[in-house]
């Protein structure tokens, strides 16, 4: 399947850290409570770190308990692909940039006080924060 931005792992290994490579290329999860966006509470944008398209806003982003920075929804519908992973063995559902296909995290949906019910459950080191201008 063909991503608008397509590199070799290479490539990606040059442009990104070791563990932004571990987490965004190779499904790694970062450890809970470690994130540098967990709490992040500026207004703005969070945008992809492997090809910087925007992903998620501030104003989706709520505060999960769950050691990850969480959203409950995406900034649009197509920014974001979401596939199954039966990987652990466990069956969840894996949230991928749309624009490149780098690994963000998973989406779950067990956040009944958030307006969509969802809470997508992304690692920090697979996103960049841009704050909005004041
Ligand atoms: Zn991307």
């Amino acid at each position: 399947m063909g991503y608008q931005i397509d590199k070799s792992d290479e490539q990606w290994r040059l442009e990104l850290e070791p563990q932004e490579f571990a987490v965004l290329r190779r499904a790694g999860t970062e450890r809970a409570w470690t994130g540098e966006l967990l709490d992040e509470h500026r207004a703005g944008v969070y945008r992809c770190r492997a090809c910087s398209a925007e992903l998620f806003r501030s104003d989706a982003k709520f505060d999960s308990h769950c050691g990850w920075p969480s959203f409950f929804t995406p900034l649009a519908g197509d920014a974001v692909i979401e596939r199954t992973d039966t990987s652990l063995g466990m069956t969840r559902t894996e949230v991928v940039c749309a624009r490149c296909g780098s690994h963000l995290g998973h989406v779950f949906d067990d956040a009944p006080s958030t307006p969509t019910g969802q809470r997508y459950c992304m690692n920090s080191v697979s996103l960049t924060f841009e704050p909005a201008e004041a």
